[in-house]
């Protein structure tokens, strides 16, 4: 096992102390700094850095980033879901450590979904009926994860079938 142990801080972001949303930084008693590119090739990060290596994740919404001494994590509801993306997080980097004999590592950022892409597909009514102000505002939270084609009440079923095809090209990751 390569990462044992972690000390949680959680907090609010320094930028507005007011928002509801928490930030949660972890940091590791191990140096995980050599599994970084193998966690990459096994999960598809959307950003990835060489030197210091890092890796960055995003899912529902949620920004992770993997650097060998610390994880952080954004736009978190509360300390218990920062629980459960480190258990995930811990048990993907001791299991790719585990297996590195048999995976390429991967230094370079995988490829993401376009909003442009997802936008053709909707009406683009901009009628709100989603929750969200434009269509483009959809699109956008639909390639982080957060929403999916079910999201849009006015979209055509050929559409959502193409959306649904579209996003399924590319690493889709969960915790
Ligand atoms: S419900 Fe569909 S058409 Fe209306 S704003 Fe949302 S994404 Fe656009």
């Amino acid at each position: 096992m390569l990462l044992n142990r972690y000390r949680i801080e959680m907090f609010r972001p320094a930028c507005n102390a007011s928002f509801q949303s928490l930030n949660c930084h972890a940091q590791l008693e191990e140096d995980i700094g050599e599994v970084i590119p193998y966690l990459n090739a096994v999960l598809g990060g959307t950003g990835f850095t060489r030197e210091p290596p890092s890796v960055m994740f995003r899912v529902h919404g949620r920004l992770i980033a993997v650097h060998p001494r610390k994880i952080a994590i954004n736009a978190l509801n509360d300390a218990e879901e920062a629980e459960k993306i480190l258990r995930w997080l811990q048990q993907e980097i001791n299991e790719a450590w585990e297996r590195r004999e048999a995976i390429t590592p991967s230094y370079a950022a995988a490829p993401r979904p376009q909003p442009m892409a997802v936008v053709k597909l909707l009406p683009k009514t901009n009628c709100g009926e989603c929750g969200q102000a434009t269509c483009l505002l959809f699109s956008t939270l639909v390639v982080q994860g957060v929403l999916g084609a079910e999201g849009c009440p006015r979209i055509s079923r050929g559409n959502r079938e193409r959306m649904e095809e579209y996003l399924a090209r590319f690493p889709r990751i969960d915790y």
